[in-house]
């Protein structure tokens, strides 16, 4: 059997591409190492019940309505607005900052309008903005930086502020307002039966083959195809040719507790506590009515399943080499936050598919 394409990876990026390639009439393999679809977003049921991510938290949120309306054809949609709390010295403050964190910290009680003058006391303004510690530095200065940047930044990445590029920390807004949202996008929902089952209806037509627990790069060899999608991540599709990119790993510890709720929100970072990252509860997340609660807690490591490209100028150079590489290809395409080296969320994953997929069929 001669397939048209062969996807490598069952995620966003490799999902999408099937799907819209068996549309136009191609024959589709997607092949994964792992045993499920759905990539880094597979969700399960646990053994007590609960719908958990075992691959860390994920909360769909986009400002795009074409991204939202396209994966509205594979799933209904449940209303969900993540919210964050970080942990000090036994307080909580809402992440991002805003009025309420400011006010709890300083011990104030500034208006929404006061909030402004006093962050321009406190902003250590820079003319040029390069790094995530400019970032952080310049919209709330010193002492909220150390409160809640500093630790986490160095924790998930073993990194200074100040090493990574200013994309990182920019994720995070900073507010005057008492919007305790983590997320300010137009769309914010969850998948109603969750994102595994959205991956199986997206994967479903009668073009597309799945192969799962198949490892592409060691068996390159063995699949007879036209043209190649690679979804992994880049360095190892070129044998790390011009030297390993650096990934950031987790490690995921999964606790369940015989009670209705941990904690009071979805999730809780622990900027400076812990050797842990945070602690997200999922029944918030994914509004299952279930008894007990299932929570997970990451743990940040170098090696490991590669989750997290490292934005900065050198790791950007060498990337810049292996896409130079790819390029020459005549029917080799990378696409998705591995192969493309980017700190993609999920909606950008599907945006870049799709925009490579209408590059592919010239449309
Ligand atoms: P992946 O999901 O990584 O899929 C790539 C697939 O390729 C994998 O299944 C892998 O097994 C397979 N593969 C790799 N190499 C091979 C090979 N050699 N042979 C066969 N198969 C192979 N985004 C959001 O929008 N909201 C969130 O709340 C959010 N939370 C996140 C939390 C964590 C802890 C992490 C790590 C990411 C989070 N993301 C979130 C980002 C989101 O996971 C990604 O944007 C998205 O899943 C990437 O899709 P992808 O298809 O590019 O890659
Ligand atoms: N960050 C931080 N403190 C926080 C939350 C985030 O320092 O309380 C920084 C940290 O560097 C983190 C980055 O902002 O890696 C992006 O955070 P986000 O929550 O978007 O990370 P993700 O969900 O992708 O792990």
């Amino acid at each position: 059997m001669k397939y048209d394409f062969l996807i490598v990876g069952a995620g966003y990026a490799g999902a999408v591409a099937a799907r819209e390639l068996a549309d136009a009439g191609h024959k589709v393999l997607v092949v994964d190492k792992r045993n499920h679809i759905g990539g880094n977003a597979f969700d399960t049921l646990d053994e007590n019940g609960v719908l958990i991510h075992p691959y860390g938290p994920h909360i769909f949120h986009t400002n795009s309505r074409k991204i939202f309306e396209y994966l509205s054809r594979f799933t209904e949609w449940r209303f969900y607005e993540h919210r964050v709390l970080a942990k000090e010295k036994d307080a909580y403050y809402p992440i991002p900052i805003n009025r309420i964190t400011i006010n709890k910290v300083f011990n104030l009680n500034l208006s929404e309008e006061e909030v402004e003058g006093f962050l321009d006391t406190k902003r250590v303004k820079k003319t040029e903005i390069k790094t995530s510690e400019d970032v952080v530095l310049n919209s709330v200065g010193h002492e909220l930086c150390e409160m809640f940047f500093r630790g986490y930044t160095r924790k998930q990445w073993d990194l200074d502020l100040s090493e990574l590029a200013a994309g990182v920390a920019a994720r995070i807004p900073t507010r005057t307002n008492d919007d305790d949202r983590y997320f300010s996008d137009t769309f914010q929902m969850m998948p109603s039966h969750g994102y595994t089952a959205m991956f199986e209806r997206i994967l479903d037509s009668k073009n597309i083959e799945v192969r799962l627990s198949f490892d592409y790069l060691l068996n390159r060899k063995e699949i007879n195809f036209d043209k190649l999608i690679f979804t992994g991540p880049i360095d190892a599709y070129y044998e790390n040719c011009f030297g390993k990119l650096p990934y950031r790993s987790l490690r995921f510890e999964h606790e369940h507790f015989a009670v209705d709720q941990f904690q009071s929100v979805g999730t809780v970072n622990y900027p400076n506590e812990q050797d842990f990252t945070r602690i997200t509860e999922f029944k918030h997340i994914t509004g299952q009515v279930v008894s007990g609660t299932s929570i997970v807690k990451e743990y940040s490591q170098s090696s490991g399943d590669p989750y997290y490209p490292v934005p900065n100028p050198i790791n950007e150079s060498l990337y810049q080499k292996y896409l130079a590489k790819a390029e020459l290809e005549k029917n080799v395409y990378f696409v998705g936050r591995l192969a493309q080296y980017r700190y993609y969320n999920m909606d950008q994953v599907v945006g870049s598919s799709l925009a490579l997929v209408n590059k592919i069929l010239d449309k």
